[in-house]
């Protein structure tokens, strides 16, 4: 009788380190590992179980500074000379499913097309961080070399799509209907979450306003995809994925977030983070009309009547909106002092704000606090008066056109993204700038 072939499987090798060429990324590697082979030492390295590892290239194909390889063991080295030596048919590769699924994600991602921006509007009035989305959107989808659109959802918008048009979109999909008049999260989210199942786009924008992150999160979880709030950077990189950049741990590094398996890549943005487009109204473009199978019967939440809490509010002085900013920190000293600031605005048509650490002494309301958990404003002219320059402040006014900082330490950091430096006592500085100013009016005025 004829003796049945033994059949000898091919091996896939094991991966490994080379040595000097990881770049600490952030842990991809044992992210994507499967079979939990990668634990990450103290430098941010990756340390590989031989017992563990597959050989399944996951490792490799992700590493982004190529730092993996993968390397045969002596007796795997002896199997594969035997196995080219004798030619043997039956050899097979131990793990060609992985290679299918990831074959299988890679289609998908291609069926998805375009960056979308999401209009936000009260009474039809939109929101200027919608337009500032689009500004960014338009340099991403240049790269790409894909259509820039909008999703306009609310009742009686239509003119919104003409300035989608104006601040740079060829295409807008709207959603026109008096159940999407108030705001309510299960409205917008499905009408989003249908448009985008139907359309497909690659990147979903959505402003980081009070609205923007309750819709951003909801539609992101409903359509099982990443994203990323408060950016305050989004490019492509050469493999076409959005880079989405913002402030983590605190404000102390800076995280560069992709979504790799899933799409469309979301992301928010504060107000104000990204510059405003020019408006060109003589811009023409597409209206796709949409309709959601949706009724006031469908949805639970209704509203019964709009407090506008900002008419309401004492502090009615919007920073964010401000030209020119006197901001004072800790180097104020007290309450009282911050009316040298106001002075000094006064003369130059700004308003007054503030650091965390002054707004936390009470010295002016949390309305005033400018960074990481205050607002980001991009004043023409910021000065900074007796404030040290944390991450967490700077990333709330570093895009301003020109920072003017005023400080008596000379190592303090604000001073390295400040346009003029001035070391110096405030309280020597800020009169003499203000009496100047005054002196300079009153010569006009004669
Ligand atoms: C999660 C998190 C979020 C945060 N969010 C924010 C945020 O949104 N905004 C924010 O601002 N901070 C934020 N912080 C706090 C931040 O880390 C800093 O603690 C804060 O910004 C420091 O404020 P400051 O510069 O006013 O005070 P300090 O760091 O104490 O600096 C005071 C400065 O005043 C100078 N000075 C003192 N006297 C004078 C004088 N007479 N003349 C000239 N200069 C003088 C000193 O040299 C010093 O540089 C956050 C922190 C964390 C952890």
């Amino acid at each position: 009788m004829e003796q049945k072939k033994k059949k000898v499987k091919k091996p896939l090798g094991i991966a490994r380190l080379i040595p000097g060429k990881c770049i600490a990324c952030g842990a991809r590697c044992e992210s994507t590992c499967k079979v939990e082979a990668i634990v990450m030492n103290d430098a941010g390295e990756p340390v590989f179980d031989i017992e563990k590892c597959t050989g399944c290239r996951r490792c490799v194909r992700i590493c982004p500074s190529d730092a993996i390889e993968i390397y045969f063991t002596p007796e795997q080295q002896k199997i594969l000379d035997e196995l080219a030596k004798k030619e043997i048919a039956e050899a097979e590769p131990e793990v060609e499913e992985v290679d299918e699924e990831e074959a299988q994600i890679k289609a998908r991602l291609k069926e998805y097309h375009g960056v979308w921006v999401f209009v936000e509007q009260i009474d039809s009035e939109a929101a200027d961080v919608s337009w500032e989305l689009l500004g960014v959107g338009a340099n991403l989808a240049k790269t790409l070399d894909v259509e820039l659109c909008t999703m306009v959802i609310g009742d009686k918008v239509e003119e919104l799509c003409g300035e989608s048009f104006a601040y740079g979109a060829s295409k807008v999909y709207l959603m026109d209907d008096p159940v999407f008049h108030h705001y309510r999260t299960i409205a917008y989210s499905r009408a989003i979450c249908y448009l985008v199942g139907k359309y497909k786009p690659e990147i979903v924008l959505i402003g980081a306003t009070g609205l923007g992150r309750d819709l951003a999160g909801a539609v992101a979880t409903e359509l099982r995809t990443g994203l990323t709030a408060d950016c305050t950077g989004l490019t492509i990189d050469e493999n076409r994925f959005l880079l989405q950049t913002r402030p983590a741990f605190g404000g102390n590094i800076m995280a560069t977030i992709m979504t790799e398996r899933t799409r469309p890549q979301m992301a928010s943005v504060r107000p104000h983070v990204m510059p405003m487009p020019d408006k060109d109204p003589s811009r023409k473009g597409e209206i796709v009309r949409e309709s959601l199978a949706i009724s006031e019967e469908d949805i639970r939440v209704k509203v019964l009547e709009v407090h506008d809490l900002r008419s309401d509010a004492a502090e009615d002085i919007d920073i964010a909106a401000a030209d020119i900013i006197i901001a004072g920190g800790r180097g104020m000293k007290s309450k009282e002092n911050f009316q040298v600031l106001q002075e000094l605005a006064d003369e130059l048509g700004g308003v007054v704000a503030a650091s965390r650490s002054a707004v936390e002494a009470g010295w002016l309301p949390p309305e005033r606090q400018v960074g990481q958990t205050g607002k980001t404003v991009r004043p023409k002219i910021y000065i900074a008066c007796g404030i040290s320059g944390a991450i967490q402040h700077l990333v709330g006014m570093q895009d301003s056109d020109v920072i003017i900082a005023i400080n008596r330490d000379r190592q303090a950091p604000i001073f390295e993204v400040a346009t003029y430096g001035i070391e110096g006592d405030l309280f020597e500085v800020v009169p003499a700038i203000t009496s100047h100013i005054r002196e300079l009016h009153a010569q006009k005025k004669a």
